[in-house]
């Protein structure tokens, strides 16, 4: 199996941005050994916290303080059943549907950043019914000039797979023993994919090092090519193969 990242078409012609946030954030850890932590990638907009007892430590302005440790596991024990099995839930996770505007024309896929890639409803149906794995997404709830806006669904990723340790920099740090945390840069010219780590029940997935490195496997960029949709582009990366 080949794997992709997933960039932005850097030669779309369609004019769409998307100005909006989701209505809940995890906080930041105050962390007494390495100074603090905050990531960013995580998103599952499919997610409502609008019954949650503690969703005002989510939303702001509580969520832009930084929590302890002890404050930041007992949220996340308590969101671990509101949230798809398997989340990392590191701080700066996005949560809920995104809440803003919408403006220009758009094509069948846009990226309000990088790591934040929106579909348009009718290719997210054709994907699934193409038998790509894994993909869900929340529509947004967009203001687009008093008119209705576009049927586009923010998506929903999996966080699974990491690159291989003959990858790293010479300069990699182990994550913080206490929170987590970690301050590698992507190694985006000579990344290169554990074979053993990457999963089998999704087709696009984030990276657990890297949650803003989106990647996705032949049978989504395949899909994606014979439906012919565009707004997207991929890069091959180099894979390590599993041992034995
Ligand atoms: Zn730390």
């Amino acid at each position: 199996m080949r794997f992709f990242e997933v960039l932005e078409d850097e030669d779309t012609r369609h004019t769409g941005r998307i100005d909006g946030v989701s209505p809940w954030c995890i906080p930041s850890i105050d962390c007494d050994l390495c100074g603090g932590y905050g990531g960013l990638g995580e998103s599952y907009p499919t997610v409502d916290l609008s019954r949650f007892a503690q969703r005002a430590l989510l939303e702001e302005p509580l969520n832009l303080q930084a929590l302890s440790l002890e404050n930041y596991l007992s949220l996340c024990q308590a969101l671990r059943p509101l949230l798809p099995q398997g989340a990392p839930m590191e701080p700066g996770t996005q949560l809920g549907p995104v809440v803003g505007k919408a403006k220009g024309r758009f094509g069948n896929f846009y990226f309000q950043a990088p790591w934040a890639p929106w579909v348009r409803a009718s290719a997210l149906e054709q994907l699934q019914a193409a038998g790509v794995k894994g993909l869900r997404g929340a529509p947004g709830k967009l203001g687009y000039r008093g008119q209705p806006a576009p049927p586009l669904h923010c998506l929903e990723l999996h966080v699974s797979g990491v690159l291989h340790p003959t990858s790293h920099a010479a300069d990699w740090q182990e994550p913080c023993p206490r929170c987590g945390s970690h301050r590698n840069g992507y190694p985006s010219e000579s990344a290169i994919l554990d074979e053993q780590t990457l999963p089998e029940d999704a087709d696009l997935f984030r990276l657990s090092d890297f949650k803003t490195v989106i990647v996705a496997n032949e049978r989504f960029v395949t899909a994606v090519e014979q439906l012919r949709l565009g707004d997207i582009s991929f890069r091959e990366l180099r894979v390590h193969p599993r041992q034995g």
